[in-house]
């Protein structure tokens, strides 16, 4: 309520854009003011929405908030895990409201349920994985303890015999004309890397101290299943990978769950710890920290160390499936409804722990029966708003993002409208209701050419835009938004920042503190009477702009030039 005191919205914000840039991704909403001097580059960027919107967006109640929230995360969703019973009641119940809200099943043959099949890989203790140096045994490594590895083809058996060869960091990144691979041939290698990117404090060169996707392992598992590689040994160093081995050793013991393999894989998906890789390279005759030093350059060439892995994976496979709810409001306009805006949240969780004693019901309260009470609320207002914007609306409660982003992924790769027509992906991830918001984060966001609108909106709603506080730690692959980044759509999350009216910042830095220590995928991110959902109708309000506006522009939004997602962008228009 505190947000809109008038009943339109004119934000006469003053953003840095060019008068190009204006021309082009225009903002049809509100006639295009004049231009400011031409001498300062700055135009006016506008967030007027239509009254119908106002009014729908004016309907957004915390309490609707509040009631499924504290349905989806109640005991007798048995923490709502991916293709269990809760799970799948969590997303007959999110289809129920879709329909109740008159919205157009945009799921599999006209029903609101998108199938997501899925396989859980166990590696078997009979497994084994043998280091052949140059000179020297066989070094034959203990699991867990010295190594970790899956076999991603989802077969029971798979044999490797492949000599090794390093690549660096295993990136190639025309845009920051870096390519360890050189063109090498790597086809039925097993190939030794670096986790992280080359270090760097230019924001320019991966992006200075944040992390960019190349950093990330699954990454590099990708490309050189792309390269046809047979497998890839990531050497883990604390510094470089950001955690310890046991945070690599935990998330890689008992059952991994994957989207039933579509594209290229690897037979081996490997960490191994840093002493064993430093031996490997001694008994090939080299150096690891001078090879580490060479893979900091962008002279660095593929080396084959002489060395062979052998491995023989037994894995026990166990096929699944769970699905996405989807539902879309058509687009008004008849050029555009073929375009899309699409708002996702994932409704799964951890479900239950058997062998825990006590409470062993993982409800997922804030994470995230929060973002799907939001993503439920906007679609109902979207829904009985008397206009409708021209492109369409997409809502989607994804699952198994707990399992590694799957839902989204296979959302991103199987949307209900192609990649490339989809303006915008906003996304709401643990939302907590802890009161009225002055801040809000949208980490991404400055990243797509939508960003002087989302700066104006943020200020008609007086929430200031919190930075992310630690882009080295890569919290931007982590959550939904992510899957369909990758496939080229802008994308981002929305959350609330860290100061809330009538507390300091300090309030809001030790509750987060205290949910991410005692609470965060624990049994106790359960519901309590007393929890206040302003925050959590601030971010739907803030949303449902926003996304009335993405849905309502000429042009498409897009990455902004040089963006790492604008090649993907590029390729699916
Ligand atoms: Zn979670």
């Amino acid at each position: 309520m505190q947000a809109f005191a008038r009943r339109s919205v004119l934000a006469g914000v003053i953003a840095a854009i060019s008068l190009l840039v204006w021309a082009e991704d225009g903002a049809p909403l509100s006639p295009a003011p004049a231009p400011a001097p031409a001498a300062t580059k700055r135009e006016a960027v506008s967030v007027r929405l239509p009254g119908a919107a106002f009014a729908a967006m004016e309907t957004i109640n915390p309490e609707h908030i509040r009631w499924h929230v504290r349905f989806l995360s109640h005991d007798l969703l048995e923490g709502r895990g991916t293709g269990q019973r809760g799970g799948d009641i969590a997303a007959e119940y999110i289809a129920t409201q879709f329909a109740e809200y008159g919205l157009k099943p945009a799921g599999d043959n006209g029903s609101y349920l998108q199938k997501v099949p899925l396989v859980g890989i166990t590696t078997l203790p009979e497994t084994q994985f043998s280091l052949i140096p140059k000179q020297g045994p066989a070094m034959n490594l203990k699991p867990l303890e010295e190594y970790v590895a899956y076999d991603q083809t989802q077969q029971a058996q798979s044999d490797v015999e492949a000599e090794i060869v390093y690549v660096g960091y295993g990136i190639e990144a025309p845009e920051y004309n870096w390519d360890d691979y050189k063109g090498v041939d790597v086809r039925g290698k097993v190939l030794l890397m670096l986790v992280n990117e080359p270090p760097s404090d230019d924001p320019k060169f991966f992006k200075g101290k944040a992390l960019t996707y190349y950093g990330r392992w699954t990454y590099k598992y990708e490309e050189a299943a792309r390269k046809g590689a047979v497998g890839v040994i990531l050497i883990h160093r604390e510094d470089m990978a950001s955690y310890p081995w046991e945070v690599v050793r935990n998330s890689n013991s008992g059952e991994k769950s994957y989207l039933k393999v579509e594209g290229a894989v690897l037979k081996v998906a490997s960490w191994v710890q840093l002493d064993v890789a430093r031996k490997l390279a001694k008994d090939s005759g080299m150096d690891l920290e001078m090879m580490m030093a060479d893979a900091r350059t962008r002279e660095f060439h593929p080396v084959n160390l002489g060395a062979k892995l052998k491995a023989h994976m037994v894995s026990n496979v166990r096929h699944f499936e769970s699905n996405n709810v989807m539902a879309m409001l058509p687009g008004s306009d008849r050029q555009l409804k073929d375009e899309a805006v699409l708002y996702t949240a994932h409704y799964d969780h951890l479900g239950v722990r058997a062998d825990m004693p006590g409470d062993n019901i993982y409800n997922g309260a804030i994470d995230n029966a929060t973002g799907c009470g939001i993503l439920l609320e906007l679609a109902r207002a979207f829904s009985i708003a008397k206009d409708r914007p021209g492109r369409s609306v997409i809502f989607a409660a994804v699952t198994a993002e707990e399992q590694g982003l799957l839902g989204s992924e296979y959302l991103g790769k199987h949307p209900p409208v192609p990649a490339g027509k989809i303006a915008l992906d906003l996304n709401f991830d643990a939302v907590p209701p802890v009161g009225a918001p002055e801040e809000v984060e949208v980490s991404g966001a400055e990243r797509t050419t939508f960003y002087p609108w989302v700066q104006a909106m943020a200020k008609e709603f007086r929430l200031a835009i919190r930075p992310d506080a630690r882009p080295e730690a890569g919290h931007f692959y982590r959550s939904d938004h992510f899957s369909l980044a990758r496939v080229g759509i802008p994308a981002f999350s929305i959350n609330e920042g860290m100061k809330f009216k009538g507390h300091d910042e300090a309030w809001g830095v030790a509750l987060d503190k205290e949910y991410t220590e005692k609470h965060y995928h624990q049994p106790s991110d359960e519901y309590h009477p007393e929890m206040d959902f302003t925050g959590d109708s601030a971010m739907a309000r803030f949303g449902f702009a926003l996304g009335w506006e993405a849905a309502s522009f000429t042009r498409l939004i897009g990455w902004q030039k040089g963006d790492e997602f604008e090649a993907a962008r590029v390729k699916s228009q």
